[in-house]
């Protein structure tokens, strides 16, 4: 969140709302939250700062990334470079990621399992054949891990997906960085900033940045924005009906029709089944 606009949000909420707000949930910035904090604008009221689980996602791939920029051109400990075929791909780093982001987002509201589910990954990617570490990867018949799934059928199992036990000694530290108490302990909500972003999108839909435009124009964009984001595009009829005009049939029907269709999409998407 922008400082500006953060720091207006809270310091009118008493005035215009009639309520405090008792948490921040922001992205790594910490500037717009150390702004707020400095206004005070409650007087004894402690704002406690919350992690957009998206961005703490994201800062699994940036830090092994960055690492694997910092150690381009070097030698791990089996003389092989961290990056390469059969190495920390690009590819597996979005796993690595995409693997962290759900071991917060299944287990919101518990510290001590989310932290086991991030070890977990770590464990298991440096398992081989000799030397199997998948004692905190979970049980049962529908677990992500292939080797609890083998062994509950008595079936073999063959290490394909591991990374080198040098490349994992050179990510550990990453590990423990984002499995850190203080880290976690601001993901166990698992929320994300998503809704802002999206109505951010919303808005630059219908007033693009790219395009110079009056601030009464911006205005506008961001009042139909508003009201597009909270009641769908039917309420473009309530405000042809302010300013007298009468809408025809194949205007309500398509506006009707195109919010059905959206919230048809969004059920969709957050269905058990989808995820
Ligand atoms: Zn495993």
């Amino acid at each position: 969140m922008e400082v500006e606009g953060a720091l207006r949000i809270f310091n009118r909420s008493e005035v215009l709302n009639n309520l405090r707000y008792t948490q921040y949930l922001g992205d790594g910035d910490f500037k717009a939250y150390k702004a707020v904090l400095e206004s005070k604008p409650y007087k004894d009221v402690n704002i406690e700062k919350l992690e957009c689980v998206g961005h703490v996602e994201k800062r699994m791939g940036t830090r092994l990334r960055a690492l694997k920029l910092k150690l381009k051109g070097k030698k791990l400990e089996d003389k092989k470079s961290l990056g390469g075929r059969n190495r920390l791909t690009d590819a597996e780093i979005d796993k690595l990621q995409r693997y962290y982001g759900l071991a917060i987002r299944n287990n919101s509201g518990n510290l001590s399992a989310m932290k086991q589910a991030i070890w977990a990954i770590f464990f298991h990617k440096i398992s081989t054949d000799l030397n199997s570490q998948h004692g905190l990867c979970p049980l049962g018949d529908d677990s992500w891990c292939g080797y609890n799934r083998s062994k509950l059928k008595g079936d073999t199992y063959k290490h394909k997906h591991n990374l080198p036990i040098a490349i994992m000694h050179c990510i550990k530290k990453v590990f423990r960085d984002l499995s850190s108490p203080e880290l976690l302990s601001r993901c166990l909500h698992d929320k994300t900033q998503n809704c802002n972003e999206s109505l951010n999108s919303v808005i630059w839909s219908i007033i693009p940045k790219t395009v110079f435009v009056q601030l009464g124009t911006v205005k506008t964009g961001v009042y139909e924005s508003i009201s597009i984001y909270n009641q769908g595009l039917i309420t473009k009829l309530k405000v042809l009906d302010l300013l007298n005009i009468q809408p025809g049939f194949y205007t309500c029907r398509a506006l009707q029709e195109a919010d059905h269709a959206r919230i048809r999409k969004a059920e969709k998407a957050i269905s058990r089944r989808t995820k």
